[in-house]
């Protein structure tokens, strides 16, 4: 429900109830205690609120939350509020009496057992085996699961918060964290910079922490610890090459949370405390690039963020092509040419599989949808192809200088395609109609597919792949190809460009030279095993059991479990590993396979 003056807004957000430009809440203090024996979070939940139209009404999102009682101000006066009607993935509106001069509201709740943004592990889901673990997940509307709030991303807040845990464990959030436990397992935190409510974070676990340098360190289980600081050993380099790239970081801290395998995400830029999937644990660093994009979104997405999840490829967009500027930094050229490429194939199969062709517009429209919908790799990869071709355009140079300038002038801001677009006209094109053609912004933000000027990346690296592929099609043993000093992205390049059709004896020469089924790299293994299901190649069938029932990361299981529905022995599979995995994965990811299978 929107009112009169809210149509026309510019930026409209159809995914939140809340009515910002009434009454919005400016701060969060949160008071909540962890159960783990219930699976719940119960407390309360005070805004400090601004009225601005002297409304008698301020509205919050709520999702299978039970509101328990609602108080006004310091003094903590009881007030009258309802639940408004439920709605398909919204939740409903929690309806608040206030007065024009209330200052302060507080909602006291509890979650339920249901709250999609919480993951429960038991003991035997950790690494450790011993203690349980919680993890929430509020992107893109999950925040309004575990609390209610304002969930929309054009709205930021400032928080505090007290988080009570059972004594033997840590609580960590997007905020100024501790490091170590303390003897009463009760956690102060404070979140100084204004963030949207889907950066709402908080993590609690047997976790231990390990400094990487002096700003940046790494939270993890006892477990997981030593082999995730060697793995991250590099994040301090690469937080000095994304400040050389954009200027200063923002957020003090850069820490990172290394979390059971059933995360549903790579990872997610919790600010100050990314989280992230043990999955790019690949012993060799050669999946870090993850990091580098989680880092990206300290600029792109936490410090200027998308105004609504129409114009997620803000977020996505500009953090895929920032990621990659990193990996130059560290890596060189010929290292990041690989991540294009990789990158672009993924762009082309999403724009062959489509179905909707309107969804591979950048600005989207998500109206009466899951913003979910919008999680695909048209935000990623066709937003970063796009601010290539501007680069290409006008130069790196040029380029760069008006990125510094737009984190700059939108810092701890929200913005929105138009708003961008209007400040990409005044600051680069600057009506240059020559530049303003090249860069085609009706082909490229509103129209589907991909427009003919788009630049086609090349890897100097994978050139050499190709070969090596071609001699082993030519005859050549695969123990006598030269594949030495291949990185992860070469070996995936490889299993990529293997034919649907492979003879058993072909899989079975390729698993024995090269190790492929027993890979410990996520990545080879999931391209590996789509090969495996479509060929029958039984050999791979425990590993591929194992890695579906332990890992939860959505953009692995998807393309598996696909795979396996096409025929009727592949559904037998899928259904019985499904059966025994389930409990593993995150809500985000059985929402998705849940749908798959049914
Ligand atoms: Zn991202």
């Amino acid at each position: 429900m929107k009112t009169e003056n809210e149509i026309g807004r510019e930026s409209i957000d159809v995914h939140s109830f809340a009515r910002p430009t009434e009454a919005v809440a400016k701060h969060l203090d949160l008071d909540i205690a962890v159960n783990f024996d219930q699976k719940i979070i119960s407390g309360r939940a005070t805004y400090q609120i601004e009225n601005l139209t002297q409304t008698d009404q301020i509205v919050f999102d709520a999702k299978g939350l039970q509101i328990e009682k609602v108080f006004l101000g310091d003094s903590l006066t009881e007030t009258n509020f309802r639940l408004g009607k439920e709605e398909k993935f919204l939740g409903q509106p929690l309806l608040i009496d206030i007065r024009p001069e209330t200052k302060s509201v507080t909602i006291q709740y509890r979650t339920t057992p249901e709250a999609a943004a919480l993951q429960w592990l038991t003991p035997q889901q950790t690494a450790g085996k011993k203690h349980p673990f919680l993890f929430t997940q509020s992107q893109a509307i999950l925040a309004r699961t575990w609390i209610p709030i304002q969930d929309s991303p054009g709205i930021r807040i400032t928080y505090s918060a007290t988080i009570k845990v059972p004594k033997e464990l840590l609580a960590v959030m997007s905020a100024e964290n501790p490091q170590e436990k303390n003897n009463t397992g009760e956690y102060k935190f404070f979140m100084r910079q204004p963030i949207p409510s889907y950066l709402m974070a908080l993590s609690v676990g047997d976790l231990v922490f390990e400094p990487i340098g002096e700003k940046t360190g790494i939270y993890a289980e006892p477990a997981t610890i030593k082999a995730a600081a060697y793995e991250f050993a590099e994040m301090d380099q690469m937080l000095t090459a994304a400040e050389s790239l954009y200027g200063r970081y923002r957020w003090d801290r850069y820490d990172l949370l290394v979390l059971p395998p059933s995360f549903p995400f790579g990872g997610m830029e919790n600010p100050r405390l990314t989280f992230v999937t043990p999955t790019v644990l690949a012993k060799d660093r050669s999946l870090t690039s993850l990091i580098a994009h989680e880092l990206a979104h300290s600029w792109s997405g936490n410090l200027v963020t998308n105004g609504t999840w129409n114009d997620f490829w803000l977020n996505e967009g500009f953090t895929v092509y920032f990621e990659r500027r990193i990996m130059e930094e560290l890596y060189g050229k010929e290292y990041a040419d690989m991540l294009q490429v990789l990158g672009f194939q993924d762009l082309q199969h999403t724009l062959d599989d489509m179905e909707k062709k309107d969804d591979t517009r950048l600005k989207l429209d998500l109206e009466g949808r899951d913003p979910d919908d919008g999680l695909t790799e048209i935000a990623y990869e066709k937003g970063n192809a796009f601010l290539l071709n501007i680069e290409k355009t006008v130069g790196r140079e040029r380029f760069d200088q008006f990125l510094n300038k737009y984190f700059q002038t939108f810092a701890f801001k929200s913005t929105n395609t138009d708003r961008f677009l209007e400040f990409l006209r005044t600051e680069l094109i600057k009506g240059d109609e020559q530049i303003a053609g090249k860069i085609n912004i009706d082909g490229w933000v509103y129209s589907p597919g991909l427009p003919e000027e788009h630049v086609v990346p090349s890897s100097a690296r994978f050139a050499q792949v190709e070969q090596t592929y071609k001699s082993w099609e030519g005859g050549t043993p695969a123990t006598a190809l030269t594949t030495k000093d291949w990185s992860s992205h070469e070996w995936l390049h490889f299993i990529r460009m293997m034919p649907e059709k492979l003879t058993q004896q072909q899989l079975t020469e390729l698993d024995k030279a090269f190790g492929f089924t027993n890979s410990g790299n996520s990545e080879v293994l999931a391209a590996w095993f789509l090969h495996a299901i479509r060929n029958n190649y039984t050999a791979a069938d425990q590993a591929l059991d194992n890695f579906l029932t332990t890992v939860g990361r959505r953009k692995f299981l998807v393309p598996l479990y696909k795979e396996l529905l096409k025929t009727p022995q592949g559904k037998k599979k899928a259904q019985a590993i499904y059966a025994k995995a389930r409990p593993n994965y995150h809500a985000v990811s059985t929402g998705t396979i849940d749908e798959m299978l049914k």
